[in-house]
């Protein structure tokens, strides 16, 4: 498989068809020859990447450039502005933008594969991450890097980058978020995510993909009331991923009627909980709730859950959904 769309097609699908392996448009895959990268576009699923439109071509060196003068710049918050203004701005054949995480696909090998497993992100978001990786990493026989977290985009990129070159597998775990694979050819990748997922799910005593544990009641058009047979305020009062911050703030808002008029997010009605203002987007709203309690309920068992925290979750907000959405 040559075709950079064919192998994007192909990646996209397998490793976006199952609520598992990633959630609404989160995760994102990458392919690159010495002179363009393809990537998905912002806001995208990744089962969505056969359309051809739901894909984009950059210029590497171009890209490369703009990275490489930014990298030496130690002003975080300058350097993101015009790294991602850089990205935001540039528009495919079809007028949509570049993943925000372009960023980390640009490094490195051609393959890339990023993608919010389940499994990965349960270990990544105990706090006892680093010392259960140890143990995933002997029975995968591999190295996986542990990448502290941080905010998806330049500053995640600068985080992979530095620790890049010590890590010889090209599998990095990220706290709270998920896992990317590195890799030299499709099969290596497919071998890596395959080998990492089983160690994951082997360390955490699971043998086959799990059942959804939360579903949806519709109320109204636009609010449904979020079903499950664990208790699950508790895993919901606070935001496990990026992804969940970008989705539904830093955790459920108590309310005191049901009056959501205009109003989008996750909320707390005594003892029952809703999303509203979903509309169609109610799929992706629904895989992110199943993976937080997923998680959640995987971490209970291993130690003691770091969800993030009130600054990350800050940060979050004050940069935005928009220029997230897609991952
Ligand atoms: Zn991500």
């Amino acid at each position: 498989m040559n075709n950079p769309q064919e192998i994007l097609a192909h990646c996209g699908k397998k490793f976006g068809s199952h609520w598992y392996h990633t959630q609404a448009g989160g995760g994102n895959i990458s392919f690159k020859n010495s002179d363009h990268l393809f990537i998905k576009t912002s806001g995208s699923t990744l089962a969505s990447m056969s359309d051809p439109g739901n894909t984009v071509e950059i210029n590497l060196k171009e890209f490369n450039k703009i990275i490489g003068e930014n990298r030496l710049n130690s002003d975080i918050q300058s350097s993101s502005a015009t790294v991602e203004n850089w990205l935001s701005s540039f528009k495919s054949t079809t007028g949509k933008t570049p993943s925000v995480e372009s960023c980390f696909h640009s490094i490195g090998k051609p393959f890339v594969i990023h993608t919010h497993l389940v499994s990965a992100i349960s270990v990544a978001s105990s706090v006892k991450a680093e010392k259960i990786i140890s143990e995933v990493e002997a029975i995968s026989e591999t190295q996986i890097t542990w990448v502290p977290y941080y905010r998806p985009g330049w500053p995640l990129y600068r985080a992979i980058y530095e620790r890049f070159f010590s890590n010889e597998s090209g599998i990095f775990l990220l706290q709270n978020h998920g896992i990317v694979i590195y890799a030299d050819t499709l099969e290596e990748a497919e071998f890596l995510f395959n080998n990492t997922q089983t160690a994951l799910d082997s360390w955490l005593g699971r043998s086959s993909l799990p059942q959804a544990l939360v579903d949806f009641d519709e109320i109204t058009t636009d609010v449904f009331e979020v079903k499950s047979e664990h208790d699950i305020l508790t895993y919901y009062a606070n935001a496990l991923t990026p992804d969940f911050v970008l989705h539904f703030g830093p955790g459920y808002q108590e309310v005191d009627s049901m009056n959501f008029e205009g109003s989008t997010g996750l909320y707390r009605f005594g003892d029952r909980l809703f999303i509203a203002g979903y509309g169609s987007s109610a799929d992706g709203a629904r895989d992110i709730l199943r993976q937080q309690l997923q998680c959640c309920l995987d971490i209970s068992k291993t130690g003691n859950i770091r969800f993030l925290s009130g600054n990350a979750c800050q940060d979050l907000i004050s940069w935005g959904p928009g220029k997230y959405s897609g991952r």
